[in-house]
């Protein structure tokens, strides 16, 4: 009974490692590390870099 239960629960860990390989970044391929980290916003009116999402504030400087 021990048996069993013990090497389902070895499966399931293998399967986890498994599933856990294809999804992580880094282990397999070494291209560019783009998988990381979102992409950077740009501001559309002024095309400068706006990482908080919300209204541009060089936009709003330069509006006053
Ligand atoms: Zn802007």
């Amino acid at each position: 009974m021990m048996l069993k239960i013990v090497s389902l629960f070895l499966i399931f860990m293998v399967v986890l490692a498994i599933f856990g390989r294809l999804r992580l970044p880094g282990f397999g391929g070494k291209g560019d590390r783009a998988g990381g980290l979102p992409k950077p916003k740009l501001c559309p009116d002024c095309g400068r870099y706006n990482l908080r999402g919300g209204p541009c504030r060089h936009c709003r400087n330069e509006q006053g």
